[in-house]
C-alpha cells in the first residue's frame, strides 16, 4: 500500500493539466484531478476555440462579398444572428468538455468539480468536499485571467471572459489593448457588424513581433475601416444612460461605446492555492518558478501552462503537461522545446509567425543576414478586387544560409506557419527552401520562390 491516496493530483483541468493526468494515468499512476469551472480550461471553454468559432462567422461577410467577383449573386443581403451564433458555439463547447471529461473518465481519472487548495507538499484540500487528499506528487495548472488597468469605472469594462457571451452583438465597442487577444477580438466584430475602435498605448500593435509585419497590420486594419488610436489610454469610464459607457481618453477627449473590452494581458492564477504554505517560489508576476522539467522549488510539486508565464499558448501547455507524465510514470524521459514555438494570431488578415524576427537577429544574436519578403495581392483578391495584401518574409543567416524566421500576414497564414516550422526546425537552408518545387497556384508558393 502506498502511503499516499495518490500518485498524483492535478489542480486545474485545462490542456495541460488535463493531458498531464490522461497520460499519467494511461502508465497506471493513480491520479486525480480537480477542477472548479468547467473541464477543458481557458482554450475550451473560453479562448482558442469559441474564439476561432467567431472567427471563421466573421469571414463570412468577406465571403458573401467577395462572391460577386466570381459571378454570384446574392439575391438577398445576408443577415447575421448574433444568437444563433452564440447558441451554436456554446453547443460545441460543451460537446468538446464533455470529450475531455469522457476521456479522463476512460482513463480511470478520478475527477473532483470542486476548487482545490494545497494545505502542505503532500496534501490537497478539496474546498467543496471538505476533505483533503494525500499526494505523491501535485501538479499546479491553473492557467491565468485577464488583468484590466486599475483606472475609474475599470469594472464597467469586460474582458475576453465575458465578450463570448455578450447579450447582444454591441453596435459600439473600444477594445483596449495591441496584442493578440485585442487584435483578433477587433477584427472578428468588426466582421460581425460592430463599428470598431482599437485603442494601444505604443505606437503599433503586436509588441515583440516582426517590424515588417506590425507596420503591414497596422494598414490592414485602417483599411478594414477599424478606427485605431495608437499611442493612447483610457484614462476613465462611466455608465451613461442605455447602459452605454462614456469614455475618456488620456487628452481628456470622450466617446460613447455600448461595450468597452480590456484586452491588456493575463495573469497566472496563483492566488488563493495555498502556494505560500507548501513554500512554492512565485516570480515578479505571481508565476510558479519552474526549472525545464516543469519542477517547482518543492521537489514533488510542478507546474505546467500559463500559471507559469513561460510560452503561454495552448499546445506548449500540452507538451509541459505530457513530457511531466513521461517523466514521472513513464520511461521515455524528454524536456519540453520552447524555441521555436510557432504562432498565429487570428486576427483578418492573420499572422503566422516562427523563429527569429529581423530585429531579434540583428540586434539581439548579432547575426547579420539577408531578407526576403514579397507582398502581394493574391489571385483571389485580384478577382474579388479586394485591397488586402498577402505580406512575407524569410529572415536568412547570411553566413549559414540558415532560416531563422518565417513572417506570414494574410489568409491562411496560420496553416502555412505550422508547415513553414519544420523546415525551420529542421534546420532548412534557403537553399533548401528554394530547392522546393512550388505548388501552384498558391500563396504558400511565394515561400519558395523568394528572391
Ligand atoms: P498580450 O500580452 O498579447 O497583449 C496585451 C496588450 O495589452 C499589449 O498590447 C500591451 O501593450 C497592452 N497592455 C498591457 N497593459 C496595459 C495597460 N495597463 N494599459 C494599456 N494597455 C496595456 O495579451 P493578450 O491579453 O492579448 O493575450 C494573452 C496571451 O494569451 C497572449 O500573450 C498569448 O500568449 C495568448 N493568446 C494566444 C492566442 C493565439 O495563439 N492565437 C490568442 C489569444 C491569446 P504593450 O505591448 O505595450 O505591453
Amino acid at each position: 500500500m502506498s502511503e499516499f491516496d495518490v500518485d498524483l493530483f492535478v489542480v486545474g483541468a485545462g490542456s495541460g493539466g488535463v493531458r498531464a493526468a490522461r497520460i499519467s494515468a494511461g502508465y497506471g499512476a493513480r491520479v486525480a484531478i480537480a477542477e472548479e469551472y468547467r473541464i477543458g480550461g481557458t482554450c475550451v471553454i473560453r479562448g482558442c476555440v469559441p474564439k476561432k468559432i467567431m472567427v471563421l462567422a466573421s469571414r463570412f461577410r468577406d465571403a458573401f462579398d467577395d462572391a460577386a467577383g466570381f459571378g454570384w449573386t446574392i439575391p438577398k443581403k445576408p443577415e447575421f444572428s448574433w444568437n444563433a451564433l452564440r447558441d451554436a458555439k456554446d453547443k460545441e463547447i460543451g460537446r468538446l468538455s464533455e470529450i475531455y471529461q469522457r476521456n479522463l473518465e476512460r482513463t480511470d481519472v478520478e475527477i473532483h468539480q470542486t476548487r482545490a487548495e494545497v494545505v502542505d507538499a503532500h496534501t490537497v484540500r478539496l474546498i467543496g468536499e471538505d476533505r483533503t487528499i494525500t499526494a505523491k506528487n501535485i501538479l499546479i495548472s491553473t492557467g491565468g485571467h485577464p488583468v484590466a488597468p486599475h483606472i475609474s469605472g475599470a469594472e464597467l469594462a469586460i474582458s475576453s471572459n465575458e465578450a463570448f457571451d455578450l447579450p447582444e452583438l454591441p453596435n459600439r465597442i473600444l477594445i483596449v489593448g495591441g496584442g493578440y487577444i485585442a487584435l483578433e477580438f477587433a477584427c472578428l466584430f468588426q466582421r460581425l457588424g460592430s463599428k470598431v475602435t482599437l485603442i494601444h498605448r505604443g505606437e503599433k500593435v503586436l509588441r515583440g513581433f516582426d517590424e515588417d509585419l506590425r507596420d503591414e497590420l497596422m494598414l490592414a486594419l485602417a483599411a478594414e475601416g477599424i478606427t485605431v488610436k495608437m499611442n493612447n489610454t483610457v484614462a476613465k469610464i462611466e455608465a451613461i444612460e442605455n447602459n452605454c459607457r462614456r469614455v475618456e481618453y488620456m487628452a481628456g477627449d470622450t466617446d460613447d461605446f455600448d461595450v468597452v473590452f480590456f484586452a491588456t494581458g493575463r495573469s497566472p492564477n496563483t492566488k488563493g492555492l495555498g502556494l505560500e504554505a507548501a513554500g512554492v517560489a512565485l516570480g515578479a508576476n505571481g508565476e510558479i518558478k519552474v526549472d525545464q522539467n516543469s519542477r517547482t522549488n518543492v521537489p514533488n510539486i510542478f507546474a505546467v501552462g500559463d500559471v507559469t508565464d513561460r510560452v503561454n499558448l495552448t499546445p506548449v501547455a500540452i507538451r509541459e503537461g505530457h513530457a511531466l507524465a513521461d517523466m514521472l510514470f513513464g520511461e521515455k524521459k524528454w524536456v519540453p522545446d520552447h524555441s521555436l514555438v510557432a504562432t498565429a494570431v487570428f486576427s483578418t488578415p492573420e499572422i503566422g509567425t516562427v523563429g527569429l524576427t529581423e530585429q531579434q537577429a540583428r540586434e539581439e544574436m548579432m547575426v547579420a543576414v539577408d531578407i526576403y519578403k514579397t507582398r502581394f495581392r493574391s489571385l483571389k483578391h485580384v478577382m474579388t478586387r479586394r485591397q488586402e495584401r498577402t505580406f512575407m518574409k524569410l529572415v536568412v543567416d547570411a553566413k549559414s544560409d540558415k532560416v531563422l524566421g518565417v513572417h506570414i500576414m494574410g489568409e491562411d497564414a496560420g496553416e502555412m506557419i505550422q508547415i513553414a516550422a519544420i523546415a525551420v526546425g529542421m534546420g532548412a537552408t534557403k537553399a533548401d527552401f528554394d530547392r522546393t518545387v512550388a505548388v501552384h497556384p498558391t500563396a504558400a508558393e511565394e515561400l519558395v520562390t523568394l528572391r
